[in-house]
């Protein structure tokens, strides 16, 4: 049985989290976990899960409210009360489904506690892979990650040599606006952007689809899980979703892993730590399978690709003013204060601008993305 700390509960990954763990009661029982804002989520989730100890809410005012009404339960709240939380709850394994940047210093510390993280919150990677990669050299924790295409990715390399591999293929539904006239572009709305035709997901990781930064984040997330250089991994076109990912070998062989977009596969796959059953398909061209339609990767369509590709390239302090500048670009985006193709041009130049720091600590990268958040 796993103790398991789960943070950002309240999320799209963090209710699937929820369903898994009721699902393996045998194997997995919740002790802790945090939510942002919501309040009445956090209520559901302490009288459904009786072995929860620990909670984290980040207003004071609701951390009051909880407890007052659960005199057994710890609650933190405010700046410091994600790492209390980690510190102060007995778990073995943490799924870290925090949306954004909040999602790196808590992946940092459960490494450093030596411990089993799952990791959602690909801005983590993003802005700290060196670190990360670094905790997971020198210590004992473990990192699986969630995202479909990495789980895709470690499910077809565990089937070859790694010796054998030509590329890393990543697919990309396009997002929302992956048939909107290029010249259309400007005008569309948050709402617009919002209709994922494949994947229900929280509102950032949406728009971040449809900018498909989300799959330049992901190039990112793939050369820092599998240490695979940037010329070795591509993006494939995929309308359905079907096809999570594959990996190339040097003799053509495509090694696929292919069923249906539901997320509880992945975590279900993470939580388990790689070691539940799964099935991978060889094929010779992605096309035998029937019901996929593929297109080419449109590098003029998606700039903000084109832009974490090359902050990849330069090195550290270039993919935490990517992901620092993202969000704020993102949120002002969602609350209608700049314009889609405004996303990329404000990123673009905070890039830019960035100094390059190769290996930052904790605190120099919490000082670049600090930096890279300011609108002026
Ligand atoms: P959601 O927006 O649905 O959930 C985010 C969670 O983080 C919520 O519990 C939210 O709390 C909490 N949260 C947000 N900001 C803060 C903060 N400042 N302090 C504490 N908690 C906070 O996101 P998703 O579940 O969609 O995504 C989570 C991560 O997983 C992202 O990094 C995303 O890129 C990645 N991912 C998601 C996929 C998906 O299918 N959704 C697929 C692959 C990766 P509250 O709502 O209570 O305010
Ligand atoms: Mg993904």
């Amino acid at each position: 049985m796993k103790k398991v700390l789960l943070l950002g509960a309240s999320g799209s990954i963090g209710s699937q989290t929820l369903d898994i763990i009721k699902k393996y009661p045998e194997e997995f029982e919740l002790v802790g976990f945090s939510v942002g804002k919501n309040i009445e989520k956090a209520k559901e989730i302490i009288s459904s899960f009786k072995e929860v100890k620990n909670v984290y809410i980040t207003s004071k005012t609701n951390a009051n409210e909880l407890k007052h009404q659960y005199k057994n339960i710890r609650v933190f709240s405010g700046k410091s009360g994600l790492n209390k939380l980690i510190h102060q709850t007995d778990f073995d394994q943490c799924v870290d489904a925090l949306v954004g940047f909040v999602g790196l210093e808590p992946a940092v510390e459960v490494l450093k506690k030596n411990k089993i993280l799952c990791l959602a919150n690909k801005e983590a990677l993003v802005a700290g892979g060196t670190l990360i990669n670094k905790l997971l050299d020198e210590g004992k924790g473990k990192l699986y990650p969630i995202d479909s295409e990495h789980v895709a990715l470690a499910k077809c390399l565990s089937k070859c040599d790694i010796k054998d591999v030509k590329s890393l293929i990543i697919t990309a539904s396009g997002g929302a606006l992956r048939n909107v006239e290029i010249s259309e572009l400007s005008k569309q709305t948050p709402e617009d952007a919002l209709r994922h035709p494949t994947w229900k997901m929280g509102a950032k990781i949406t728009i971040d689809c449809a900018t498909m930064m989300n799959k330049g984040f992901e190039i990112i997330e793939a050369y820092y899980l599998y240490h695979f250089p940037l010329n070795k991994i591509r993006v494939q076109m995929h309308d359905e979703s079907l096809i999570h990912s594959a990996v190339e070998l040097n003799d053509g062989t495509l090694i696929v892993d292919y069923g249906k977009p539901d997320m509880h596969e992945p975590i279900r796959w993470a939580m388990f730590e790689g070691k539940s059953d799964y099935k991978v398909y060889f094929v010779k061209a992605l096309d035998e399978f029937k019901d996929c339609h593929f297109h080419d990767y449109d590098y003029k369509r998606y700039p903000c690709t084109e832009i974490a590709k090359q902050a990849l390239l330069e090195g550290a302090s270039k993919m935490i003013a990517l992901n620092a500048a993202n969000e704020t670009a993102v949120n002002r985006f969602l609350n209608h204060e700049i314009g889609f193709l405004d996303i990329a041009k404000f990123v673009g130049k905070k890039v830019e601008k960035q100094k390059l720091i190769r290996q930052p600590s904790l605190s120099q990268i919490k000082r670049i993305d600090k930096n890279a958040r300011k609108v002026n």
